[in-house]
């Protein structure tokens, strides 16, 4: 196959100039480009321009977590060979990293180079905004850009509390597009297609948010229920050939990942700083640089709070999502963590003093 043809091939999977200028080092070696839709226990299933290969990954299983080759990833592989192996990958654009529960909290990674992440967001139940915040501080760390779709807005019937339901979420999230959508009667899954057919999107958002409906839908087929059907049996079974990454009728890819389905805690230091814009800016304003915008004096943040400018939901699930995150990070640092716990203990004391104070001086 020409290197042309070549490239046609896997322009529908997202490959592009800059990703075959990172690649010329290893074609001038012979290897071939592919990206990994699929990887299982030292294996992976990458699509190149001859078609999907199976490929060892012996050679990329390196001691970090999170630099296993994975979902995503540009891959170079052996162009022949029983087995062929994985050499090496490009180095990555963005990543989604999931933080494990384990001692050794180093991570795992769950997709790579993804574009978009669509956060959907169920209107059936009512609006929780703290959940919105935590799935786009996770979507921000990646790198990917997030968006926000609004699911079942069939179930909202009346236009004027749905754009109210729109403007809370964008107030949550400024720099975000929101989307209403109903993969009922069809209403925005169009604006939806043109901004998932480019580049590669992943699917988040809880489970029962119209994550399976709106795959099926962008990808117009039932992709979804195949994978639940697999995974019913109970075994988690990897065996069949079912890919983690697709490509979309009206172009783009999605990827869908069942470490993506479950999300947890991430390491979201920055995603959470840019999912809250608009404190980090008040908080500039405070006195202290250092200011945890509890009880110190000249606090722009509490102000802002008082003024009515920021709600009090919002600094308190960001308090939340800061210390969540403080927390997964120390967990891979015993000396971080004690200082940490000593530190939120003080807080609390002084909290709770504080309040004892007020109360005093209220009777
Ligand atoms: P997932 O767990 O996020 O993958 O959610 P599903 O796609 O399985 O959807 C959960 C439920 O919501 C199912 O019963 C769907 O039929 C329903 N649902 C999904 N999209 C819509 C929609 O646009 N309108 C309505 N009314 N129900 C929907
Ligand atoms: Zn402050």
């Amino acid at each position: 196959m020409t290197s042309t043809s070549a490239q046609t091939a896997l322009a529908r999977y997202g490959w592009d100039e800059d990703w075959a200028d990172a690649f010329a080092p290893h074609a001038a070696h012979g290897l071939l480009p592919g990206r990994v839709v699929r990887v299982d226990r030292g294996q992976c299933d990458v699509v190149t321009a001859d078609g999907i290969v199976r490929a060892d990954t012996a050679f990329v299983t390196p001691h970090d977590p999170l630099r296993v080759v994975c979902t995503g990833d540009w891959a170079a592989v052996d162009p022949d060979g029983n087995p062929r192996y994985v050499r090496t990958y490009l180095p990555r654009r963005t990543a989604f990293v999931r933080s494990t529960s384990s001692k050794r909290s180093e991570g795992q990674i769950l997709a790579a180079n993804v574009d978009h992440a669509v956060v959907a967001v169920s209107l059936a139940v009512e609006l929780d905004l703290g959940r919105v915040e935590r799935f786009l501080a996770l979507a921000w760390e990646s790198g990917a850009q997030p968006v926000v779709v609004l699911t079942k807005a069939d179930l909202v019937p009346d236009p004027v509390t749905l754009a109210h339901l729109v403007q809370d979420v964008e107030t949550s999230a400024p720099g975000v597009p929101v989307i209403p959508v109903s993969a009922l009667h069809g209403e925005g899954v169009d604006a939806l297609a043109a901004l998932v057919g480019t580049g590669t999107s992943v699917l988040l958002g809880q489970s029962g948010a119209g994550k399976s409906t709106l795959a099926n839908g962008l990808a117009g087929t039932d992709v979804m229920e195949v994978r639940a059907a697999r995974d019913s049996d109970g075994k988690g079974r990897h065996t069949t050939t079912t890919r983690n990454l697709l490509t979309l009728p009206s172009g783009g890819v999605l990827i869908d990942t069942p470490g993506l389905r479950g999300v947890g805690m991430y390491d979201a230091g920055h995603g959470v700083g840019q999912v809250f814009a608009d404190i980090e800016e008040l908080a500039a304003g405070c006195r202290f640089h250092d200011c945890a915008h509890e009880a110190e004096p000249g606090c722009a943040v509490r102000t802002a709070v008082a003024d009515g400018v920021l709600p009090d939901r919002r600094l308190e699930s960001y308090r939340k999502l800061v210390r969540e995150n403080q927390w997964t990070v120390a967990k891979s640092n015993a000396r971080l963590r004690s200082e940490l716990k000593k530190d939120w203990r003080r807080r609390g004391l002084a909290g709770k003093a504080a309040g004892e104070a007020k109360r005093r001086s209220w009777n």
